[in-house]
C-alpha cells in the first residue's frame, strides 16, 4: 500500500492536510517502547493511565460511519469528537458505531464542550449551565453515560482557562462520572495555556496543534515537554495541516522547496515521534487517509523516502500555517480578527468543513469580519511568517460571497 497520497484533488473536493519543520529524534526511534497491540503500539496518556494507539482518530472531518467501522478494525482505540462538529451530528456517529460495534469498553472517546469567544464574558451562572447541558446533550448524543476525556474546547488565554467557574464545573462533571478525564484543546496562543497547566494542575489531558511547522518554537515544545514530566497526557492535533495547498502562494524563492507530493506519513511521524506526544488525531475523510495514516503508526521509524522529504523541506512550511499569534492584528485599523479568519480560511480550503467554517465565522463579533474587508482598498497587515494574508483574505470572501 501506498503511504504516500495526492491529496489536491482531495482538497478540492472536500478536506486536506499537511505541515512542516525539523526531523524529530535523527536516530531510531527513542520514545516510550511501544506495546504492539495488532498492528499499532500503545503508549499511555499521562497519569491518566489510558493506553492508546500511538494514532487515532480526528473524526472531525468524517462524515461516513464505514469510515469510523475501518478505525477500529485497523486498530485505532481512540476517536475524538466534539459537540460543536457538524453540529452534533459527529457525535451522533461515533456513539451509533460504537453501539453497533459494541466497542464502548475498548475505546476512549473524547468530546469537547464549545463555549464561543464572544459568550466568554457570561455570567457564572450561565456558564455552568451551559457546561453542564452541552455535556449532558453530547452524552445524550454518544449513546453513552460517561466519555473518556472530556476537553474544554479551544482555549487561547490562560484567563478563561482558569475562570473559576470553568474549572469547578469541569472537575464537577469528572466527580459525577460525566467524564474519567478533563482537558483542554488549543489551537492558539498553546504554550502560555500548555505552560500554565503544567505549573497549576487541575488539568489531565491536552489536546495541542502540533505539526512539523512548529518544531523550531522553543516555547511550544518546552512547553509540552514540561506538562508531560508533570504527567498530563499530550495529544496532536493538526499534524499534518495544509501545506501543500499553500505552497503556491508563496513567493518564487521557495516553490523549489514544494516539488513533489507531500509525504504526510512523514509529517505525521514527525509529531508522534516526541516522546512528550502520546498520539495524534489526524482527521481523515477518505480511507486511503486513514490506511496510510495508520500505517505510520505501526513503524515510527522514518522510511528512506519519508527522510528525505523532510530533510528537503525544512524551510518551507515555516511561511504556510498561520500559527495564530496574533501578532498581525494591530495592523488592521478596522480591527479585524485575522487569526480567526486564517483559521475559517484553513477549515474552508484545507479541510472544506463548511460548519466548521461558518462557526469560525460566527466566533468574530460584529464589524471585526470579512465585511470589514470588503470595501478596504489595500491591506495593511502583515504576517510575522509571511503569510499572504491579503491572498487568504480575498480567497475566503471568494468563498463565502461577503
Ligand atoms: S483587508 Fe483591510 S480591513 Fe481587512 S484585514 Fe486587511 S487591512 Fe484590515
Ligand atoms: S497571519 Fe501571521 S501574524 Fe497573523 S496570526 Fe497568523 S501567523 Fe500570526
Amino acid at each position: 500500500m501506498s503511504t504516500q497520497w495526492n491529496r489536491r484533488d482531495f482538497l478540492r473536493r472536500a478536506a486536506g492536510t499537511a505541515a512542516a519543520a525539523g526531523l524529530a529524534g535523527t536516530g531510531s526511534w527513542a520514545g516510550t517502547q511501544p506495546t504492539p497491540v495488532g498492528d499499532m503500539s500503545r503508549r499511555t496518556l499521562g497519569r491518566t493511565g489510558l493506553q492508546v494507539p500511538v494514532i487515532s482518530l480526528g473524526v472531525m472531518n468524517a462524515s461516513n460511519p464505514a469510515l469510523l467501522r475501518r478505525a477500529w478494525d485497523l486498530g485505532v482505540r481512540h476517536f475524538d469528537t466534539a459537540a460543536y462538529y457538524q453540529r452534533g451530528r459527529n457525535e451522533e456517529m461515533v456513539g451509533e458505531v460504537m453501539q453497533e460495534l459494541n466497542a464502548r469498553d475498548e475505546v476512549v472517546i473524547a468530546t469537547k464542550i464549545y463555549l464561543p469567544p464572544e459568550r466568554r464574558h457570561i455570567a457564572d451562572e450561565e456558564v455552568r449551565q451551559f457546561f453542564l447541558n452541552s455535556a449532558e446533550e453530547s452524552l445524550r448524543r454518544l449513546r453513552m453515560d460517561h466519555v473518556d476525556i472530556l476537553y474544554v474546547h479551544n482555549v487561547s488565554d490562560i484567563d478563561y482557562l482558569y475562570r473559576p467557574v470553568v474549572v469547578e464545573v469541569m472537575q464537577a462533571l469528572k466527580q459525577a462520572g460525566k467524564a474519567r478525564f478533563i482537558g483542554f484543546t488549543t489551537h492558539r496562543g498553546m504554550d502560555p495555556c500548555i505552560a500554565a497547566a503544567a505549573e497549576r494542575g487541575g488539568w489531565d489531558v491536552i489536546a495541542t496543534a502540533f505539526n512539523y511547522s512548529l518544531g523550531e518554537d522553543k516555547d511550544l515544545l518546552q512547553a509540552m515537554a514540561r506538562a508531560h514530566e508533570q504527567g498530563l497526557g499530550l495529544v496532536a492535533m493538526k499534524t499534518q495541516c495544509t501545506q501543500y495547498w499553500y505552497r503556491e502562494h508563496l513567493p518564487d524563492y521557495f516553490q523549489r522547496f514544494y516539488q513533489g507530493e507531500i509525504l504526510h506519513t512523514a509529517v505525521l511521524k514527525w509529531a508522534v515521534r516526541h516522546p512528550f506526544v502520546t498520539t495524534a488525531i489526524p482527521g481523515c475523510t477518505t480511507f486511503e487517509q486513514l490506511e496510510a495514516d495508520v500505517q505510520a503508526g505501526r513503524t515510527l521509524e522514518y522510511t528512506a523516502a519519508e527522510r528525505e522529504f523532510l530533510e528537503s523541506r525544512n524551510v518551507r512550511a515555516a511561511l504556510s500555517y498561520c500559527r495564530q499569534c496574533a501578532r498581525c492584528v494591530a495592523g488592521c485599523p478596522a480591527g479585524v480578527q485575522v487569526p480567526t479568519l486564517m483559521r475559517a480560511h484553513l477549515y474552508a480550503v484545507c479541510y472544506g468543513n463548511h460548519d466548521a467554517l461558518q462557526a469560525a465565522l460566527a466566533e468574530i463579533p460584529p464589524g471585526a469580519g470579512l465585511e470589514a474587508c470588503r470595501d478596504c482598498q489595500t491591506c495593511r497587515v502583515t504576517c510575522v511568517r509571511g503569510i499572504p494574508v491579503a491572498e487568504r483574505l480575498a480567497e475566503l470572501q471568494r468563498i463565502v460571497r461577503v
